[in-house]
Order: structure tokens, then sequence, then C-alpha cells
């Protein structure tokens, strides 16, 4: 197996710093690695054990059948598809979904009656779906 991803290289993941290249290097690491899913788990929104000061975010874990669609025109293909809301915090949502998001790609997410716009954090595999941290721009009117 490939050695871990720094600390860096995660931030810089998360952050959309990392070249395509390094990004997908580090994502298929990722893909094998319940270490560095954990560790990146740990700077991501929604993930907040290590950090005293997100302890008093409120956060609520759920389960909201949700609709995604992605607003990116260069990746954006195809209609919405389903995700499933497993989290929701003060400043965004962790959402399942069967298909990998990248970073920095803006979605809408349509759950419980209303659509919010939001931007993909990070994008894990757990098995055979992903688990996606979405921090949210702005609430559309309702
Ligand atoms: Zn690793």
């Amino acid at each position: 197996m490939a050695p871990h991803a720094s600390k860096r290289d995660l931030e810089e993941y998360v952050d959309g710093l990392l070249s395509d290249e390094d990004s997908s290097s580090l994502r298929t690491h990722l893909d094998g690695c319940a270490e560095c899913q954990r560790r990146l788990a740990e700077f991501t929104p929604g993930v907040p054990e290590h950090d005293p000061e997100r302890r008093t975010e409120t956060r609520a874990l759920v389960h909201f059948p949700g609709r995604l669609k992605l607003l990116d025109p260069v990746t954006s293909t195809g209609p919405p598809h389903q995700v499933e809301v497993i989290e929701i915090s003060s400043g965004g949502l962790k959402i399942r979904t069967e298909r990998s998001l990248i970073p920095k790609t803006l979605v809408q997410i349509r759950y419980e009656g209303k659509a919010v716009l939001g931007e993909v954090r990070y994008c894990i595999r757990v098995g055979a779906e992903y688990h996606a941290g979405i921090e949210l721009k702005e609430e559309f009117p309702e």
C-alpha cells in the first residue's frame, strides 16, 4: 500500500488545492485506507470529535431522502440523483450517495421540502457508497 497521506496533503485535498493528479492518487489511497479516511474526517465539517471548539455546534443525525443536482455545467451530467441526508449541522450537511462527488463542486440538494445550495467539501468512499460533506452557501427562498 502507498504511504499514508500527510496531514498537509489531506488539508489541501479538502481545500481543493491539490493538482488533479495528486488529488486522484490521494482519493485512490483513501478508498482503501480507513486510517486516512478517519484522519480526513477529523478536519472536515461534520466530524468534530477532535475539535472541542466545535462540540457546541448543533448537529443532528438524520435520515432524509433527498435529490442532488450538480450545478457545475462541466461535471453536470444527467438528471438529479437520489441521495440521503444523514447529518445536518448549522453550516452543512453530510450525505450518502452512490456517486463520487468532486470537491469544490456546487450542488443543489432538495430534501424535506427545501432546496439548499452548497459546495462539496470532501467525498470519501464508505463500502459501496460515498459520504460527502456539503458546506451550505445560502438557502433558497422556500
Ligand atoms: Zn493511509
